[in-house]
């Protein structure tokens, strides 16, 4: 069994966007759950989260946009964009969430766990350097990648973001940096807009982001075909010393807001992937940070799949046998876009 690190804390419940939200703490409730109901929880290592300071969040935040955030910590609520709020306690919620990242990414270098996975809220992959949007306060993956980066002084640091939607903040804040490569499946178009093929990065972080853009209907086979056609080779070429992943939930098949089929299978089988990769070519080193998700059934038996998965308890096939018609010609399309970057032969 590997050790594998969860990351909880009263916060991420605390964290209110309001009645009726999709993004409430019920989605970490469902979970903790899970974790209870299975006991799994008497499996895994429970790290406790730091916070991070404003010295960390401002690796690729901008100090007016950290001050901001800041400025709500005991309002009421203050309406960030049309749907990201905040209560009372949502500052010290987001900054203990990127704490969080932190705290799961220093377990994994310090040999104290072998993988982790921090459950937190609010989420971060839509977070812009200078603004909240999305339901994302501060981005916490990104705020893990830069912390290893100029902190923890890695040279390759690769962001896997298998979240329904674009992680727009991740996919700018590192858009000339090659230390950071960001590489996004996602239903498009769709919120936030971004995530286009086009989008390739620049400067020297050109062919270091990558996008597959996708439309609605995409199922595991779908999902496995391009992790093997397009982010395997990109793995063995690029070599990640460290591995993050935004992994939200919203691509569930019953998921409110999405219109993929991934199943709970299906998460576990994306999970295997990942971390056969991270053991092969990344010394193991890789950490899952939750994003979105919606559907708290989905939410609940999904991450039992992943967590059983880090554990080893499970070790899932993931070659894919099924055809994936659909998906053939958006994989060749990504491939010719990046041929230029990447060897897909
Ligand atoms: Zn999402």
């Amino acid at each position: 069994m590997a050790k594998v690190g969860i990351v909880l804390d009263k916060l991420y419940v605390d964290h209110d966007n309001g009645m009726g939200h999709p993004e409430t703490h019920e989605r970490i409730l469902a979970i903790v759950d899970m974790l209870n109901f299975t006991k799994l929880i008497d499996e895994v290592v429970k790290i406790t989260p730091r916070d991070a300071s404003k010295e960390e969040i401002t690796l690729v935040h901008t100090v007016a946009h950290f001050e901001n955030m800041a400025s709500t910590k005991g309002k009421p609520k203050v309406f960030l964009d049309a749907d990201t709020s905040t209560c009372p306690l949502s500052f010290d919620a987001a900054v203990r969430a990127s704490g969080g990242m932190l705290s799961a990414i220093d377990s994994v270098l310090e040999g104290e766990v072998d993988r982790a996975f921090p459950l937190v809220r609010p989420p971060g992959h839509h977070a812009e350097a200078d603004k909240a949007m999305g339901f994302c306060l501060f981005n916490n993956v990104a705020v893990g990648a830069a912390y290893l980066t100029r902190v923890k002084g890695l040279s390759r640091v690769l962001v896997v973001d298998w979240d329904l939607h674009h992680g727009n903040g991740t996919q700018h804040m590192f858009y000339d940096d090659p230390s950071v490569l960001y590489f996004s499946t996602h239903q498009h178009p769709y919120y936030p807009g971004t995530g286009s093929l086009e989008e390739k990065g620049s400067g020297d972080g050109k062919g270091y982001n990558i996008n597959v853009p996708l439309p609605t209907g995409m199922g595991d086979s779908e999902y496995l075909k391009i992790f093997a056609e397009i982010l395997g080779p990109v793995i063995e070429q690029y070599k990640p010393e460290f591995i993050l992943v935004s992994a939200g939930f919203d691509t569930f098949i019953e998921d409110p807001l999405g219109g993929m089929k991934v199943t709970p299978e299906g998460f576990a089988k994306q999970t295997r992937f990942l971390t056969d990769y991270a053991d092969k070519y990344s010394n193991g080193n890789i950490v899952f940070i939750l994003e979105g998700g919606y559907n708290l059934d989905g939410l609940w038996i999904s991450n039992k799949e992943v967590i059983e998965e880090l554990l080893d308890k499970k070790t899932s096939d993931y070659r894919v046998l099924e055809d994936t018609p659909q998906v053939i010609s958006i994989i060749e399309n990504v491939k010719k876009e990046y041929s230029k970057y990447w060897d897909f032969s």
